[in-house]
């Protein structure tokens, strides 16, 4: 049975020391956030996940949900039971407005949350991880009459919210979407169509399931222009607030799938469902995508939340497990043989997952951080620069993200040999789990996309260019040092590789945009890998201070300023062969027809 400690020593060094979010204490919320705060959340909130979710994931996806033959869906054995606790002990509203009963702390403490609450139990954290994506777009968007009837329970997770996009015949391509919205002719529409792959669609852990629905309004344009957005309860909410009537939306069907067995994944049919529209007519995409921005980033984090756990497994695994000797000689020369820890490719996979695992989660945190300042800094300047910052940053972390979590996991399993491949070491759990990031939430092809073709030239590349600067100011500052210098001189040949891809872009994707879209997935992760890297070199800069100035947790820093100088041996390299990549342009990729393609003669 595979376990889960929250690795609540990484996270303190990460909000407290490289994020320092005490220092943020003169913006609101964040006055709450003291140390003895922020530490107290991170060791409650780890020591949550570890005890209540972490067990009841293996079951869980062994179980899976059942669809009874009334429509409702049952969770696994113990899932509601911890859902209860969830909510009674309110880890749901650490970072939700306190105008909707929410505890106003900063979105830092939420994300180290949702980290924890992924890697113990994916299946479970999309439940309340998809409530919460919900209400940031009831927030944006919605009444006010809207907001006072459904976010105070959102907020508490007595009620859970889901997002309905995806229709059978379109996922990424949402213009072609049928579902129809006809007005009521008192304020209300009637929704009717299919929406497909719903996650958390139904299920029997709360009183009330909130449905964001997009469809379309009667001759609306047949396009992304034509799609509002609708708020869909499950029950109907009565008078005094509370659910009443049953409305028209019923789970045709839950989907047998790869992992996530614990989260229902449902089709679910609207029957002409009594919806309300939230924000404007034919605006409904724009609202949404407050939604999706949001799980983006939650999205990201279970990228790094399997890494985290398959590599916590993996470290045991490969200190228990003895096969060969050391090449240097054997280094338990009274057993039969080593631990498989002692073999340079072991702890090549080993040093891989550590090395992405910390700079990954750094890089969510300060996105959550960014997150805050979008909403509360100071000054209108600082929060559109935190703003075109985390806009630039989203693609990255959610397509690098879970494409370095999934390689990790998978990397996490091959450490246990055969026995990985064994359902009941639960590695291949923790790799099935992984591989839906890479694809919901817009898949990473469409990730690249959006930082290439949009976010890139957006404002005239103010944002890279903002990105380029302060990367640059770090190693600038660095440069020279004994211990800094080399690794910010790696850093500046990697950001080198980045800057020369752009410039790439700029003189080849206008002339022919297939040069774009073919190398758009290797600037994705070239950007992650310079990212990391800059991260790391943060990192390593706490790290020496906290040195020089004596610490007594000396291991911890020494671990970090050597995993550092791992990241930039073998990490950076690979930004020049994927600029290589992207600059061999379109030619070859899209050379051949369709019939090529056929394998019968
Ligand atoms: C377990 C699970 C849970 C989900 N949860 C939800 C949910 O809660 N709500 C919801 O609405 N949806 C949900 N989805 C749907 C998910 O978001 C879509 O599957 C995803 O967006 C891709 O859409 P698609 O499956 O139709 O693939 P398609 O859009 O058909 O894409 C197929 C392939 O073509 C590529 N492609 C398509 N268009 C382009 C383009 N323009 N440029 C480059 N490449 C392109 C894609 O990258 C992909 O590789 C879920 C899916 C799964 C499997």
């Amino acid at each position: 049975m595979p376990s889960y400690t929250a690795p609540t020593r990484d996270t303190r060094f990460i909000v407290n020391e490289l994020l320092d979010l005490a220092s943020y204490g003169n913006l609101p919320g964040f006055e709450m956030a003291s140390t003895d705060v922020t530490d107290a959340v991170i060791n409650e909130g780890g020591k949550f996940c570890s005890e209540v979710l972490a067990p009841l994931n293996l079951p869980g996806d062994q179980e899976g949900c059942t669809r009874n033959e009334d429509g409702s869906v049952t969770t696994p054995k113990g899932f509601k039971d911890a859902f209860d606790k969830f909510r009674e002990a309110g880890w749901g509203t650490l970072a939700q407005p306190e105008e909707f009963g929410g505890q106003g702390l900063p979105h830092v403490l939420g994300f180290v949350m949702e980290e924890f609450i992924s890697s113990a139990n994916q299946a479970f954290g999309m439940y309340p991880g998809l409530t919460n994506g919900a209400i940031s777009a009831l927030i944006a968007k919605g009444s006010q009459e809207q907001k006072e009837m459904y976010l105070p329970k959102m907020v508490s997770n007595e009620w859970t919210g889901t997002m309905n996009l995806t229709e059978p015949h379109c996922g990424t391509d949402l213009g072609m979407i049928r579902t129809k919205a006809v007005p009521n002719g008192d304020g209300s529409y009637a929704i009717t169509g299919t929406k497909i792959f719903i996650s958390a669609g139904e299920h029997d852990m709360s009183d009330n399931i909130i449905h964001l629905v997009l469809a379309k309004t009667p001759g609306a344009p047949d396009s992304t222009k034509g799609i509002s957005l609708f708020v869909v309860p499950k029950f109907l909410v009565d008078e005094d607030g509370n659910p009443g009537e049953r409305n028209g939306v019923m789970c045709g069907s839950i989907e047998h799938k790869m992992g996530i067995h614990a989260n229902s994944t449902c089709v679910l049919n609207y029957d002409g469902a009594t919806g309300w529209m939230v924000g404007e007519e034919n605006k409904g995409l724009a609202a949404m995508f407050i939604m999706m921005n949001a799980a983006r980033l939650g999205v990201g984090m279970q990228g790094l939340s399997q890494a985290e756990v398959a590599y916590q497994n993996a470290v045991a695994y490969a200190l228990d497990r003895r096969q060969g000797r050391a090449l240097t000689g054997p280094a338990d020369p009274e057993a039969q043989a080593d631990p498989i820890f002692v073999h340079p490719d072991v702890r090549r996979m080993l040093m891989d997952a550590k090395a992405f695992t910390e700079g990954m989660r750094a890089l969510c945190l300060w996105g959550a951080l960014l997150v805050d300042l979008t909403h509360k800094a100071q000054t209108e300047e600082e929060r559109a620069e935190a703003d075109a910052m985390i806009g630039l940053l989203t693609p990255v972390i959610k397509g690098y993200g879970t494409d370095k979590g999934y390689e990790v996991a998978t990397n996490m399993q091959q450490v246990f040999g055969g026995h990985g491949y064994i359902e009941e070491w639960g590695m291949s759990q923790f790799v099935r789990d992984a591989r839906i990031a890479q694809i919901y939430e817009g898949t990473n092809g469409v990730q690249a996309m959006d930082l290439c073709g949009r976010k890139l030239a957006s404002k005239g590349g103010a944002a890279i260019q903002a990105f380029f600067k302060a990367v640059g100011e770090d190693i600038a500052a660095a440069k020279g040092g004994e211990e800094l210098g080399p690794l910010a001189e790696a850093l500046e040949k990697a950001l080198g590789q980045q800057q020369a891809a752009t410039m790439w872009f700029m003189n080849n994707a206008m002339q022919n945009p297939n040069n774009l879209g073919a190398g758009a997935h290797h600037y994705m992760h070239i950007m992650g890998i310079v990212t990391l890297g800059w991260m790391w070199l943060r990192m390593a800069k706490v790290a020496q201070a906290a040195l020089a100035g004596g610490t007594e947790d000396k291991a911890f820093y020494e671990a970090k300023l050597a995993t550092a100088r791992y990241y930039m041996d073998r990490f950076l390299p690979d930004a020049g062969a994927l600029r290589r990549k992207l600059e061999a342009g379109s030619e070859s990729m899209m050379a051949l027809g369709e019939e090529a393609f056929a394998t019968a003669a």
